[in-house]
């Protein structure tokens, strides 16, 4: 009966290790089945010492048990490191060969054991004298160093998962409480056999805990898919993903890459490990961006205009920390695709350059209308309109700086008889002329309009009569003593000015005008080519 136990037991570890061992790869792999072999090693030694009928026997395969024994634990031990702590790396030879030396050392003095009794001592004997019974063993001083070991090594595997346990949440905690309940099963029931004296068929239970532990594994791995939901979860994510994402080893290397990434660059097979400079349209733009000196900044811009596609690129470091270091396994690309609001935004760009352009150019129209609206087209003085503006403003002006302001009428002389001579256009090549004069000769504070036919206004902001009148003067009698030039030739001709000023002769502009004009027709009736001011 415990033999068929033992047996079903044994097939079923066979079969689980070979499942596991065809499972895609996940952390510890490696000593998760050594782990089996072991405890595998462990049931079949003892279901042959049950089956064994002669003392010495039973004793052989007792002592043959010792290699399942211990490494049951240790293997255990490293499983649950390497797991916990995603080292995926595969156990060395040298390493194997550390593992295995206590356990073959232990296997050596359980053989050698009638020659030194250190392991079962001399009083170990068969229950009774019949014949196939139990052995009683007596456990000498290595046997206890033994134990020790193996509880040792179950205080490590305990240690790892309380703190695995106690640094996780959600799924991944509860994942770690069931390790916890599984690793302290077989230490309980070994604790019972040894310090309690527990047994099962007469033997010691801790091989079928193992087992039992190792079943509820199975349980856990089909039934929970605890390898590989949260991997094959991550996997259709990536799958699922419209952005491209590259993963890539510590050489650059890309070792991962979802559909998206691989569409985008057009491969489909052959490209795990290859260099990302060498991977096709987006391989050269990130592996410089990947050599840069310091990083590169979040969200950078990447852009394949050639194919009208923009991302935004995220780099993910893939880290593996461990007490002492934090070791750069390699490194996460995430393309956010920005195609669609990259152009949009260069489409606004545009629409809103061209929007500027043209808000100048009507700008632009605007002051012309608004100059070709205030000046007179002849001579490109200001015209009247402009004067009423310019008057209020100026007065506003001298009035906070408490300054007065004149204003000159000027209106040539006999330029009836001169247009009446030589015709309307040498006329206007006056008028020009006199207004190119006027311009030159008045300050940059002051301003020249043209009021009437051949009526011109100085409006002298800051300048008193006296001044004013000691400025037209010098118009005056410059423009007598230097013809004009037209068409027709060199014309002489003479002004009369009016001047007024504010605010001794007048507040508004008309009363001041009336004044200037009033001044005007005196300096005609006292013969023209002259300045009046009504001092
Ligand atoms: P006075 O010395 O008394 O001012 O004599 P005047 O001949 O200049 O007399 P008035 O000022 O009344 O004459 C104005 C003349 O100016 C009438 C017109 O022939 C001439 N005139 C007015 N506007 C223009 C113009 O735009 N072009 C030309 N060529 N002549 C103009
Ligand atoms: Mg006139
Ligand atoms: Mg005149």
């Amino acid at each position: 009966m415990q033999l068929l136990i033992t047996s079903v037991v044994c097939f079923g570890v066979i079969l689980l290790s070979r499942w596991v061992s065809q499972q895609r790869y996940f952390p510890g792999q490696s000593s998760f089945i050594w782990l089996h072999l072991a405890s595998l090693w462990w049931m079949f030694a003892a279901s042959l010492e049950m089956a064994a009928q002669g003392a010495e026997c039973k004793m052989f395969w007792a002592s043959m048990a010792w290699p399942g024994i211990l490494m049951t634990p240790t293997f255990w031990a490293v499983f649950l490191w390497q797991y916990i702590y995603s080292n995926h790396q595969r156990l060395s030879n040298r390493l194997l060969l550390v593992l295995t030396l206590v356990p073959t050392l232990c296997w050596a003095l359980a053989l050698t054991n009638p020659w030194h009794h250190l392991m079962y001592v001399e009083q170990t004997a068969p229950f009774s004298s019949e014949f196939g019974s139990p052995i009683k063993y007596v456990h000498g001083s290595v046997y206890y160093l033994a134990t020790a070991y193996g509880y040792l090594c179950m205080a490590f595997c305990s240690g790892i998962v309380i703190r695995a346990v106690l640094n996780s949440n959600g799924l991944y905690r509860r994942h770690y409480l069931a390790f916890l309940l599984l690793t302290l099963v077989p230490w309980a029931t070994n604790a019972s056999h040894v310090f309690l004296g527990m047994s099962l068929f007469g033997f010691d239970p801790t091989p079928f805990s193992f087992a039992f532990t190792l079943m509820a594994f199975a349980w856990l791995i089909v039934g929970v898919r605890l390898f590989d939901l949260l991997p094959v979860a991550r996997n259709l994510l990536l799958e699922a993903l419209f952005d491209p994402v590259l993963v890539v080893d510590s050489q650059l290397r890309v070792v991962e890459a979802n559909p998206s990434a691989l569409r985008l660059s057009g491969l489909e097979r052959d490209w795990q490990g290859r260099y990302l400079q060498d991977w096709p349209v987006v391989g050269a733009k990130l592996s410089e961006v990947l050599n840069q000196a310091q990083g590169c900044e979040p969200n950078q811009l990447l852009s394949l205009p050639s194919l009208n596609r923009y991302f935004e690129l995220n780099i993910r470091p893939v880290e593996r920390t461990t007490r002492h270091e934090v070791a750069l396994l390699g490194q996460m690309l995430y393309l956010r695709d920005v195609s669609q609001r990259h152009m949009s935004e260069l489409q606004l760009a545009e629409a809103l350059a061209v929007s500027e352009q043209r808000l100048l150019t009507i700008s632009n129209l605007h002051e012309q209308l608004r100059e070709q609206a205030l000046c007179d087209p002849l001579t490109g003085l200001y015209n009247r309109r402009y004067l009423e503006e310019f008057f209020t403003l100026e007065i506003d002006r001298v009035q906070r700086e408490q300054k007065p302001l004149s204003l000159a009428l000027i209106d040539l002389d006999h330029f009836k008889l001169l247009n009446d001579k030589h015709g309307h256009l040498e006329g206007d090549d006056v008028l020009k002329a006199l207004a190119d004069n006027l311009r030159l000769n008045v300050r940059s504070s002051d301003a020249a309009f043209r009021i009437g036919g051949e009526e011109f206004l100085i409006v002298l902001p800051g300048a008193d009569l006296e001044e004013a009148s000691k400025r037209l003067n010098i118009i005056c009698k410059q423009l007598a003593g230097q013809p004009l030039e037209t068409r027709g030739g060199l014309r002489q001709v003479t002004l009369s000015a009016g001047i007024a000023c504010w605010p001794m002769q007048g507040s508004s502009l008309d009363e001041l005008l009336d004044v200037a004009d009033a001044a005007l027709y005196q300096a005609k009736r006292a013969g023209r080519n002259r300045v009046v001011a009504f001092l």
